[in-house]
């Protein structure tokens, strides 16, 4: 089980792609850059594992970066993208399952009077940020250090995932005077943000927060800290974007707003709402939602917004977690898992700082609290890596980087979980 996997055909497939993608991959953080060795070329998911090309399965605890609540190819999900595909694949029109997604979410999500469907957590962002400059009139968007909204031009500031996993500054190709109007501050930092409200406020046209950080490892507002910013917010007539991509119906049903009760102007949603498939949402208050084109002049549209096989894929999952006790199988793997990383941890003499929330998980190979950028920046990356490695090679796949959370599901069994725990030990041990 510790020898180290045949990974021949992934090899010979990485080789293949970097001729023809930059670093071989569709997305930066998938290239392994920053834990070294062969991207795994997967064939197949199945419940919590996923099988790459060479046969080898893993636990997987990334799900997708976070859409699988439920697990890989669940039977609800399957049934509903076929059964959809074989009555088209897009209209360019309405459709009903537009209306019956947007109910459901509006149901678990009541902050979210009008919404809008996107195709992508990236979209959703720089749509919310367009339409909060267009209700406000301004142009200045608070940001936290470390909080990744996407890759739209004016949100590349000192942004987390793929972003701080490769150590990019802000991106060539983003002009200065784009993230002119981005003000970042570091999260949990209550005088940082204060100070920049008092001198900048009544410039503001929102602030955007990831309520709780997902994309610099996982990191927890300060009791407070989320209120802190809602006082803020309506003092100065700024709007408060949550951006849930990540973290919407997974650390609490009804997501992070339910979770510490605020209530932002517009929020963002991605992930679990497709079910798997590409899509994106973002909405709020209605007054600010009827700027959007064509209630009101600002303009924002799509050729496969509202996607019909993403919308039947979103309602199957949003469906069945709602009438299987998913969400806290998914909780309690979390959980789980955070605690046998602990455990490991300790056996081996490492320090780790773990958490959970809800349907994630993180943690960091330090010995000091991780509040913030900084502090998760000064957590050991060489060791992670390393601990990536022999993790592979002991059947648990992990986010291939110490700055992205992990993710787990309702198929994380007890079982598996307990395999991982294994893995875990092993894997610490060795290290
Ligand atoms: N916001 C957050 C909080 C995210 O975690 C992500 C992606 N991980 C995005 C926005 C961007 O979403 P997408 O990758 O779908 O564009």
């Amino acid at each position: 089980m510790t020898d180290t996997l045949s990974t021949a055909r992934s090899e010979a497939l990485f080789a293949e792609a970097q001729a023809l993608m930059p670093g071989g991959v569709s997305s930066p953080v998938r290239a392994f850059k920053s834990v070294g060795g062969t991207p795994r070329f997967i064939e197949r998911g199945e419940g919590a594992y996923l099988e790459d090309v060479d046969g080898n399965r893993y636990i997987d605890y990334v799900m997708s970066f976070g859409p699988l609540l439920l697990g890989h190819a669940p039977e609800a999900v399957v049934s509903a993208v076929a059964e959809q595909a074989r009555k088209g694949t897009s209209y360019g029109a309405p459709s009903p399952l537009e209306v019956d997604l947007a109910e459901m979410i509006q149901r678990i999500y009541p902050s979210m009077e009008r919404l809008r469907f996107v195709n992508s957590g990236t979209e959703g962002a720089m749509s919310a940020v367009r339409a909060a400059r267009g209700f406000t009139g301004r142009n200045k968007v608070v940001k936290f250090e470390g909080h990744y909204h996407g890759h739209a031009d004016l949100l590349l500031a000192k942004a987390g995932s793929g972003v701080a996993t490769l150590g990019l500054p802000d991106s060539p190709g983003v002009p200065a005077a784009v993230t002119a109007d981005t003000l970042v501050v570091p999260f949990n930092d209550e005088a940082a943000v204060r100070e920049l409200f008092g001198r900048e406020g009544d410039e503001i046209a929102a602030v955007l927060v990831e309520p709780i950080a997902g994309n610099m490892g996982l990191v927890r507002p300060r009791d407070g800290f989320l209120e802190l910013l809602r006082e803020l917010a309506t003092e100065h007539g700024a709007l408060l974007v949550f951006d849930e991509v990540m973290v919407g119906f997974r650390v609490h049903p009804g997501g992070a707003q339910a979770l510490f009760g605020i209530q932002p102007d517009v929020t963002i949603l991605g992930k679990v709402i497709g079910g798997g498939l590409p899509v994106g949402a973002y909405g709020g208050r209605a007054d600010v939602m009827q700027m959007m084109a064509p209630d009101g002049p600002v303009y924002q549209a799509g050729t496969l917004s509202g996607n019909p096989l993403a919308m039947a894929a979103g309602l199957a999952l949003l469906r069945e977690v709602e009438a299987s006790g998913a969400w806290q199988r998914a909780a309690d793997a979390a959980r789980e898992t955070a605690d046998a990383i602990q455990r490991a941890a300790d056996a081996a003499g490492v320090p780790v700082v773990t958490d959970a929330v809800g349907a994630m998980f993180g943690f960091f190979l330090t010995d000091e609290p991780v509040t913030d950028y900084a502090s998760a920046a000064r957590s050991d990356k060489a060791a992670f890596a390393r601990l990536h490695r022999l993790l592979l090679d002991r059947g648990v796949y992990l986010p291939p980087s110490p700055f992205e959370a992990c993710f787990t599901s309702s198929a994380h069994t007890p079982e598996v979980v307990a395999e991982a725990a294994e893995a875990f030990r092993s894997a610490f041990a060795a290290l």
